[in-house]
């Protein structure tokens, strides 16, 4: 059975790891990163973005995971990112998803604390947990100015009051990462996720994880869960390539070429684990 995904992030704020969470895309990389966190004894953390719920659907994936999580050794829990409509939502937390992200950061903090107290007290209602996110984590395509820093990283004080006033289980900080490729240097700012973490004890989540240096400095600062994506994508993208250019086309069959590139993921899944320190923790 899937478990709560707070059961996992509680465990690891309190003990300083970080579960990596792993943006699956379908019941291949779903197999993948179970395997993987399997051989390495380690909490399965995987999640849907957008994209994979407007492919499949809910229901799907949370019959895969389930499924994935009925056989696996380790506990395995499956979470929505980035939800960004109240029917998305509510439909993950009927078909069973552990936890579900609402993501109203782009709206005032208000706003952002309605929509997420809504979300919280229906999830909460199902035994759902709820991750939220206050500041605004961009895209590494775009170099931020010295003005959006100031107007999206998270504001201490701020942290705070959202906890307080939504009820919210974990809580999505911009840092200084953002999503996708970077074309600039990310650094995150310690001394601020130092200042968060010592005004609110849930667990705290890092954005746009791929790519970028010093995570591992980030748990005993109070981030328990990395969120991954492109770091997958660079391997299976590579491999997809190489076999496409390399076999022959009777031997291509969809099985092989997606399987075999999937497998190409499994170091880089591997290194998360360890670097984050969720290795040995299941
Ligand atoms: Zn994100």
């Amino acid at each position: 059975m899937l478990v709560n995904t707070k059961e996992i992030l509680d465990k690891a704020r309190k003990e300083g790891y970080a579960v990596p969470a792993f943006n699956i895309t379908d019941m291949q990389s779903i197999m993948t990163v179970v395997k993987v966190c399997e051989e390495e004894n380690a909490p399965c953390l995987i999640e849907a973005a957008e994209g994979t719920i407007k492919a499949y659907g809910t229901t799907y994936l949370a019959a895969i995971a389930e499924v994935a999580a009925r056989k696996a050794k380790v506990p395995v829990a499956l979470h929505l990112d980035h939800g960004k409509t109240f029917e998305i939502i509510i439909q993950a937390i009927r078909d069973g998803f552990s936890s579900v992200m609402i993501d109203a950061s782009q709206e005032s903090f208000d706003e952002n604390v309605r929509l997420t107290r809504q979300i919280v007290d229906i999830a909460h209602a199902c035994g759902v947990s709820v991750e939220a996110e206050l500041g605004h984590v961009g895209v590494g395509s775009q170099a931020p100015t010295q003005e959006d820093m100031e107007k999206y990283l998270t504001k201490p004080e701020d942290a705070k009051r959202f906890v307080e006033l939504t009820n919210v289980d974990f809580l999505a900080v911009a840092v200084g990462t953002a999503h996708g490729l970077y074309t600039f240097e990310p650094k995150i700012d310690l001394e601020r996720l130092k200042q968060i973490s010592e005004t609110v004890d849930v667990p705290l989540v890092i954005h746009g994880g791929s790519g970028t240096p010093g995570l591992e400095q980030t748990p005993p600062l109070g981030v328990s869960k990395v969120n991954v994506f492109t770091d997958l994508q660079i391997p299976i993208r590579k491999k997809v390539k190489e076999i496409i250019e390399s076999e022959p086309l009777e031997r291509l069959t969809a099985v092989r070429i997606w399987k075999t590139a999937n497998e190409a993921a499994e170091p880089v899944i591997r290194d998360y684990l360890r670097k984050l320190g969720a290795s040995g923790k299941a």
